[in-house]
């Protein structure tokens, strides 16, 4: 049975039913799997990872999202970082440890005060290191809002459509529809921002079929980046009392994108880490071509952005460059 999964994937046959068998590969069978994703990232990606830093530049949020410890509903106390501290953060990435890629962060924040302070701190990091490569993770925003995020210079955007099941996305997400978040990808690659999307695996009431959907539901948009989070319950969240997501279940997921989506920029997220210790490791070795490390938030701040977990694994340099080297991989901005 796991010849003939193992073959099919080879030969591209890429049915439903080949999908969802090798969704649930185990042992030798998984080590196959992840092999046969190395080798397309080997021949797509020269076994060279993306390493990002990470600035989580505020916690606000208007979203409800059940998953999640910062939604609107947490007591937590809300912050955004303060431009000049921003300017020196970014400074000390790019100069002192050599970072080009940033992933600015935040819970979704519509008002215009706020876009605007975000446009004025892309508008510092392109003005000051021309060559830095500026990412986006701020949820649903208005059409006006992203053009005026492109037009200062940010390159990509990050919109998670979470799970292609419209009926699971109003349950995990109140408040909001996946139609929504369609349409908003579709309006950041209107305007010209490389976009990345992702789901998470292990939902309370996604199955499998769910899987192979959300799958299949990435090769609709004209996505650079992709990415697949364990679904770990939330202290304070809707979702604390429920069962943790699949860790092997997750890194199968991962390998098959790679296999699916060759040009794709995966990550090995720090979900996976904390899933299970060495999973971030297991998440290069499934095909994954991203790390990001957690050294641009200010170290008095990380403990107001719980987003999935209070308990947060957010991994350093050395850990990051542990990994990297087990794996066999390398990266020019460290
Ligand atoms: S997942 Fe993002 S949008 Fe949803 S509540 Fe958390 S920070 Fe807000």
């Amino acid at each position: 049975m796991t010849e003939m999964i193992i073959e099919n994937l080879q030969k591209g046959s890429l049915d439903r039913k080949t999908i969802e068998s090798a969704l649930a590969l185990k042992d030798s069978g998984q080590s196959q799997l992840f092999s046969l994703a190395r080798d397309v990232r080997r021949r797509h990606h020269k076994d060279t990872v993306e390493l990002r830093s990470v600035i989580e530049i505020s916690n606000t949020c208007s979203q409800d999202c059940c998953f999640c410890n910062i939604s609107v509903r947490s007591a937590l106390k809300r912050y955004i970082i303060p431009y000049d501290e921003y300017v020196r953060r970014i400074g000390y990435l790019y100069q002192a440890k050599n970072r080009r890629v940033f992933l600015i962060q935040s819970g979704e924040n519509r008002s215009q005060k706020f876009v605007d302070f975000i446009a004025r701190c892309i508008d510092h990091t392109k003005s000051n290191y021309p060559d830095s490569v500026i990412i986006l993770c701020l949820g649903n925003l208005s059409h006006s809002q992203y053009s005026l995020l492109k037009s200062c210079g940010a390159d990509r955007y990050i919109l998670k459509f979470e799970t292609s099941d419209p009926v699971l996305y109003e349950k995990i997400k109140p408040g909001d529809t996946l139609n929504e978040r369609i349409e908003c990808i579709g309006m950041l690659a209107e305007i010209g921002f490389e976009v990345g999307s992702g789901n998470i695996i292990g939902l309370p009431g996604q199955d499998i079929r769910d899987l192979v959907n959300d799958l299949l539901f990435i090769g609709k948009f004209k996505l650079t980046m992709a990415s697949a989070s364990v679904f770990i319950p939330g202290e304070a969240s809707d979702f604390s009392g429920e069962d943790p997501g699949d860790t092997d279940l997750t890194l199968n997921y991962m390998a098959l994108m790679r296999i699916l989506y060759p040009e794709l920029l995966i990550p090995s997220t720090s979900s996976l880490e904390k899933s299970r210790k060495g999973g971030q490791y297991l998440g290069l070795m499934a095909g994954a071509d991203t790390l990001t490390v957690h050294d641009g938030t200010p170290r008095r701040l990380k403990k107001y952005f719980p987003i999935y977990t209070t308990h947060r694994f957010t991994p350093n340099e050395t850990f990051i460059k542990r990994i990297m080297k087990k794996a066999g991989l390398s990266s020019a901005c460290m």
